[in-house]
């Protein structure tokens, strides 16, 4: 479970947060002109989010909106769909065309497939970014949108927004920044002082945002904002119906109805944390991030995967099958995600992890003992399906065994 709550303060937070979600439970932003604060307490987010993500600076030019939706995905899908249209009003395209790097989210993957979109992924470089030479390659007359990451899933590195962003101006592409993970950490980490490079509205050529404040943001599970630099851009996220026997139909997200009471708690954490409450959590997560980084470099058998620029550290092993370091880890209780290319695994450093740093890496001292001492797989663990020959097993067959898994559930 990666949950991003944690020290002796989630207590509150949690019930404040319920609370709020009781409390309106019931209602539906469907219906705009009967919850009228619901309506509200999804303006102030976006515009609180768009502040922190340079809707205040000039160059934004002042016209930056948006809106909340279910997650991190919904965002991004909302995001893709948008640029699709309004690259078809603007240039007439009609066969899209986009172009993520590798360490893009598989949430693109999605949209390509929802919204009939050619994907192509770039390679990154040699530090784990998005490589806008390798971007430049792939972009031709039916090119719809490029994507950087601040930072990526993968590894937790930033892609250099600027020149992606730069790229995308001179091509009069979209661009959207992916700051699900970022959005409400770095500029927070980098009011504390840490040397973090441009990534938001304040960078031109970008066209929208996608921002998680399920995960930083300390929000409930089903919440996130699609920011969008002007009107023109974010109106082709509508839609409206105008012929329906149900009457005008105006919808401008994924779902239908919408859950008014996730707003509201969404709303509640933001307000409840406030910047103060936002720079606390940012200065812990960080520093237990760097002390994790040094405790991990510190073991001879491990490599850091890129420079990690936030709260996300990969590691490597050269020298053992690290998905195998992976299983001993997760029976002592750690879930960490496994990642390949390289085969690797990282930790995702939240306030839970903060008071228990010197126990993670003296856990994972041990595991990498524990490998080196019996190499091979253990009972019951992952390695194999993961490590097998660097292969990940066959697309159709993992699509019949999460069939499997989730009727055998219920
Ligand atoms: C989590 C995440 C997503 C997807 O968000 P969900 O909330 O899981 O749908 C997309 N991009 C990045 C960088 C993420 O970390």
């Amino acid at each position: 479970m990666l949950c991003y709550i944690g020290g002796s303060e989630s207590d509150g937070h949690f019930s404040l947060i319920n609370e709020a979600c009781s409390m309106f439970a019931h209602t539906n932003p469907l219906h705009l002109d009967v919850f009228k604060s619901v309506a509200r307490f999804e303006a102030e987010v976006v515009a609180m989010t768009a502040a922190l993500l340079g809707s205040k600076e000039k160059s934004s030019g002042g016209q930056i909106c948006g809106n909340m939706t279910s997650g991190g995905t919904e965002s991004i899908l909302l995001a893709v769909k948008s640029s699709r249209d309004y690259m078809k009003s603007k240039k007439g395209i009609t066969r899209p065309e986009m172009i993520i790097p590798e360490s893009g989210h598989s949430a693109y993957d999605k949209a390509a497939q929802y919204f009939n979109i050619k994907l192509w992924r770039a390679p990154v470089n040699k530090n784990f970014q998005a490589d806008a030479k390798a971007i430049r390659r792939h972009i031709n007359k039916n090119t719809i949108l490029i994507v950087g990451s601040a930072p990526g899933f993968p590894h937790g590195v930033i892609d250099p927004i600027e020149e992606l962003g730069h790229l995308a101006s001179s091509f009069g592409i979209c661009f959207h920044v992916d700051l699900c993970l970022g959005g409400f950490v770095l500029p927070f980490a980098r009011e504390l002082g840490y040397h973090i490079p441009p990534f938001d509205f304040s960078v031109k050529g970008v066209s929208s945002i996608s921002v998680d404040v399920h995960k930083y943001g300390l929000a409930p599970k089903g919440t996130s904002v699609v920011l969008y630099r002007n009107h023109e851009i974010r109106k082709h996220q509508f839609v409206a119906v105008t012929e329906w026997s149900g009457g005008l139909y105006v919808s401008p997200t994924i779902a239908g109805s919408r859950p008014g009471s996730l707003i509201a708690g969404a709303w509640a954490a933001m307000m409840s944390l406030g910047k103060e409450g936002y720079l606390k959590n940012t200065k812990a997560i960080m520093e237990g991030s760097r002390r994790i980084q040094k405790g991990i470099e510190e073991i001879a058998e491990l490599f850091i995967v890129g420079k990690p620029d936030m709260t996300i550290v990969a590691f490597g092993s050269a020298v053992l099958d690290i998905f195998e370091v992976n299983d001993v880890m997760s029976s002592k209780g750690w879930h960490l995600n496994a990642l390949q290319r390289p085969n690797s695994i990282h930790i995702c450093v939240t306030l839970q992890h903060v008071p228990i740093v010197e126990d993670f890496l003296n856990d994972l001292k041990e595991s990498v003992k524990t490998v080196k001492a019996n190499p091979g797989p253990i009972s019951g663990g992952l390695a194999p399906i993961y490590g097998a020959a660097g292969k990940m097993p066959d697309r159709g067959m993992v699509q019949e065994l999460l069939v499997d898994y989730m009727d055998g559930t219920c």
